[in-house]
């Protein structure tokens, strides 16, 4: 029974990969958000999905150690052979559509903050349960604005937000490298396209103004990617940068 953990699962794209993750009677999916008794549709999913073991949830913020320390040493008992695949997906934008001068730097920090050292706590504490694992897949939902070469594109859009997943890249391209060598982990970057959640339909009509006849994806259509790319993924394949379609994203 492969294991996964998602985090940031009570909305978006993450409960779109707890869904489609339990379409397949062989998943063992440990769901974790902030507040999984709260989430709406974390609760539907409990009532379609009555087995415990298959379906379980976690508390779990990335911005507190604490509730990371407590849901890995939860994990550890549930699984004894390990987690799979480690889906990192929660995450945060703030400034949209503001200029460089008029960013908030302590919102900017706390952007930077949640999208990168959080990130590394979370991998720090799950990396020893994914070594023990069969598959040892780390899965790191980023975007295409993290990508260097793509900067300018939409000069005032999501300034922050792009600094925060280009660290992020890089993070996770040397942690990637790293335990590749030393524990045989494969870790993905992905860039989930541009979905149709609270965060991608956030001032939709400015984004259009930037980005004339563009239109959002569907949850469902950007998860089925995600999870086809991280069925696929390989040693080799570590530390690959793609969107959810498997188009290699240049850094
Ligand atoms: P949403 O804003 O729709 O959902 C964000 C999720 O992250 C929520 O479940 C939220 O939980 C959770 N979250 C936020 N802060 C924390 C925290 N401190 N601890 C735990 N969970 C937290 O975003 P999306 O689903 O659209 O985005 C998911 C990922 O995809 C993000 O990393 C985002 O950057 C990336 N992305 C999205 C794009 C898009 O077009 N949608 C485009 C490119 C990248 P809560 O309900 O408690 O707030």
């Amino acid at each position: 029974m492969p294991s996964y953990l998602i985090t940031g699962t009570s909305r978006g794209i993450g409960l779109g990969l707890v869904k489609e993750l339990l379409k397949n009677p062989e998943n063992q999916v440990l769901a974790t958000a902030r507040n999984p008794d709260t989430a709406q549709g974390l609760q539907e999913l409990r009532k379609q999905y009555p087995d415990t073991k298959r379906l379980i949830l976690l508390s779990l913020d990335i911005s507190k150690p604490e509730t990371i320390t407590k849901a890995a040493e939860d994990a550890e008992k549930l699984l004894p052979n390990g987690l799979d695949v480690l889906i990192n997906n929660a995450g945060i934008i703030r400034h949209t559509f503001a200029t460089w001068d008029e960013i908030n730097t302590d919102e900017f920090l706390e952007e930077l903050g949640l999208n990168t050292t959080s990130i590394l706590h979370i991998l720090r504490a799950f990396k020893a349960l994914i070594a023990k694992s069969a598959q040892k897949k780390v899965i790191v939902i980023t975007s295409l604005g993290g990508s260097i070469e793509f900067a300018g594109h939409a000069p005032n859009y999501a300034l922050t937000y792009s600094v925060s997943k280009a660290a992020l890249n890089m993070l996770i391209r040397r942690w990637g490298k790293v335990y590749k060598e030393e524990e045989s982990i494969t870790t993905i970057l992905i860039h989930p396209g541009w979905v149709a959640t609270d965060m991608g339909l956030a001032d939709y009509e400015a984004a259009q103004k930037i980005f004339p006849g563009a239109s959002p994806i569907s949850v469902e259509e950007s998860t089925t990617g995600i999870l086809k790319l991280t069925d696929e993924a390989k040693l080799e394949d570590s530390v690959r940068y793609v969107a959810y379609d498997g188009t290699v994203i240049p850094w």
